[in-house]
């Protein structure tokens, strides 16, 4: 039997580009990792096809794989489903296969509940990496003065680390660039935890 394939999460805050960029990661030719294609409620934007941006499905229909147990892990984002068909992750994983998954956060979470040994990339946008420096360098204390506006990023950056990785979005073929490098990387790793 083959070795199982790695899982690999690509995730991150709302709005940092994590689309664009597994598109970018995808349009090169050198990567050999499969796109785990996932399934959603929402209606179909011009140009995407289904089978290949997302299975679009009716509210039922993904309630019924829930159900059924066919979800890998699923998520509620502004009031459509998301969620990664678990078969064919699973039959990619057991084929040796390494399986890349780009999905919001809550879901990110589910799956390292599931696969603890997953490689977990998240995605921030600069300010946020600058805001997390800051913060350290001026202690712990002060977290409790941050005031309103930053309350999100400070909850973003809470959310950092559960990752083992975290890629800053600066320039979108420089932010794929440092995730195929991670990848090629995490495959020759000896140690794991
Ligand atoms: P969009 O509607 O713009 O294509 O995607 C909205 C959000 O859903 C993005 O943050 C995207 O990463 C996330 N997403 C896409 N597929 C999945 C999935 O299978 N599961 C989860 N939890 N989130 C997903």
């Amino acid at each position: 039997m083959p070795k199982r394939g790695m899982l690999i999460v690509l995730s991150g805050p709302s709005g940092v580009g994590k689309g664009t960029v597994r598109k970018e990661i995808f349009s090169r030719e050198d990567n050999t990792f499969h796109y785990s294609v996932s399934m959603t409620t929402r209606k179909k934007r011009p140009g995407e096809v289904d089978g290949k941006d997302y299975f679009f499905v009716s509210k039922e229909e993904f309630e019924k794989e829930i159900e059924n147990g066919g979800m890998l892990e699923y998520a509620k984002y502004v009031d459509n489903y998301y969620g990664t068909p678990l078969k064919y992750v699973n039959e990619m994983l057991d084929q040796g296969k390494d399986v890349f998954l780009e999905i919001e956060v809550k879901g990110a979470m589910q799956v390292r509940e599931k696969v603890p040994d997953g490689l977990f990339i998240f995605l921030t946008p600069p300010d946020l990496m600058e805001l997390r420096q800051r913060i350290i360098n001026r202690g712990t204390d002060d977290l409790a003065t941050i005031d309103k506006r930053m309350e999100k990023a400070v909850g973003e950056i809470e959310m950092m680390q559960n990752y083992d990785y975290a890629v800053v979005n600066d320039e979108v073929p420089k932010a794929a660039e440092k995730i195929q490098t991670i990848i090629r990387a995490e495959r020759w790793r000896v140690k794991r935890f």
